[in-house]
């Protein structure tokens, strides 16, 4: 198995990488705009994404982000 192959394989196990931690998390919250946080940094930030428990903005576009649509 060569680096590429093994990249591959990595990407289609759908593994993220938070953008706030920068580690490796088997499900992460993500914008439209490509930004992702795993369900950690979502739990320690939640004061300051979501003012309502139903949408949380996003740190990089500001946009709103569903917590129900994914
Ligand atoms: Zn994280
Ligand atoms: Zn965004």
């Amino acid at each position: 198995m060569n680096a590429n192959e093994r990249k591959e394989i990595r990407r289609n196990k759908r593994v993220k990488i938070c953008h706030c931690c920068g580690k490796e998390a088997s499900f992460c919250w993500n914008c439209k705009c490509g930004f992702s946080i795993c369900q950690t940094c979502m739990y320690e930030n939640q004061w300051g994404m979501t003012c309502n428990g139903i949408t949380w903005d996003c740190p990089d576009c500001t946009e709103p982000n569903s917590y129900c649509n994914q």
